[in-house]
């Protein structure tokens, strides 16, 4: 098989040939037909997360094809197409996992950053953490879904009922989630970097009813807001615009130092909270609803092999939608 691998932090991902992996019990192994690039990617690679498992394959919205099954694994069968999400496995036994909340696990493995992921030819996969995609759809269109689209997801559930909802960073998650949430009756109002008119255009397109720039104050009060943007000085700016008992969701895995607010911007029982990682549920929940609402991911595929380019295109937001890395 062949990967991209990241061996030190800060460092370009890096050409590996290895031997095909070997599915332990209860694992599969998937030829990798098309992997995402997310943006939890970047903070892998850049260092941002603690504990990495180093060197390690990035990328956890995998698509592929299941070729080998390993001992015990029940309900998958070979050449079944599957997707892998960024969590990877959990403990099971935990209070958390017991409480139905697998997704803040004490012991838990996640895809790409403590075990290898999908910037490769090959990746083994706990078979109870992958999702059975079915033969519709287009491999490298689904990726997405799989880390920006159910992520989001949970960050839209977490958002609560929201007729006005603000998405603060126009990317793969917020594209997804502005088709969902249009679908749902609700209104978006999507805050992009200032002077992106792409990105503004990009978002008119999917059913936005107001753009702006994040420093903007929209023209009535937001119910609650979603902030997919890894930048902490945006939060003082979402709780300003949101009405009073409105919340406002971070939903990424790192983002910037928040800085000092005023306490009146969170007074009247407005409510910040933060989105970590997802549970099988949310999963299921997510890939059952993506096609009843017909989303359309708009995709910039790249080669394998030029993982390093649609990281560097990532960071400088030089396409719409989401990056597909393509064996
Ligand atoms: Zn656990
Ligand atoms: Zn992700």
């Amino acid at each position: 098989m062949q990967a991209m691998e990241l061996r030190a932090p800060r460092s370009a991902l890096r050409w590996t040939e290895r031997a095909d992996p070997v599915p332990g019990p209860g694992e599969i192994r998937l030829r990798v037909t098309a992997c995402g690039v997310c943006r939890t990617d970047l903070h892998v690679v850049d260092g941002e997360l603690p504990d990495a498992q180093l060197p390690v394959v990035p990328g956890h919205e995998i698509v592929g094809r299941i070729d080998a099954l390993g001992p015990g694994v029940d309900g998958l069968r070979l050449g079944e197409r599957v997707g892998v999400p960024w969590l990877g496995h959990t403990c099971g036994t935990c209070p958390y996992c017991a409480g139905g909340q697998e997704n803040l696990c004490d012991r838990p493995l996640f895809t790409g950053y403590t075990r290898d992921g999908g910037f490769a030819t090959a990746v083994v996969a706990d078979a109870r953490y992958a999702f059975p995609l079915g033969d519709q759809g287009d491999d490298v269109a689904l990726a997405p879904l799989l880390c920006a689209g159910l992520i989001g997801w949970r960050a839209l559930v977490m958002a609560g009922p929201a007729r006005r909802l603000g998405l603060y960073g126009f990317g793969a998650a917020a594209h997804i989630l502005a088709q969902v949430a249009a679908w749902q009756g609700r209104s978006v109002y999507a805050f992009t970097r200032p002077g992106d008119e792409a990105s503004m255009a990009f978002a008119r397109r999917l059913g936005a009813v107001w753009t702006g720039s994040s420093e903007e104050v929209p023209p009535e009060p937001l119910d609650a807001t979603i902030l997919f943007a890894p930048v902490g000085a945006l939060v003082p700016l979402a709780l300003a615009a949101v009405r009073k008992g409105g919340r406002v969701v971070c939903a990424g895995i790192h983002m910037s130092d928040i800085p000092s607010l005023p306490y009146r911007l969170l007074w009247h029982e407005r409510q910040l909270v933060s989105v970590a990682n997802l549970t099988r549920q949310d999963g299921l929940d997510f890939l059952a609803l993506a096609p009843r609402v017909g989303v359309v991911t708009h995709t910039t595929r790249y080669a394998l092999r030029d993982a390093n380019r649609a990281l560097d295109d990532l960071r400088h937001g030089r396409f719409d939608g989401a990056a597909v890395l393509v064996p």
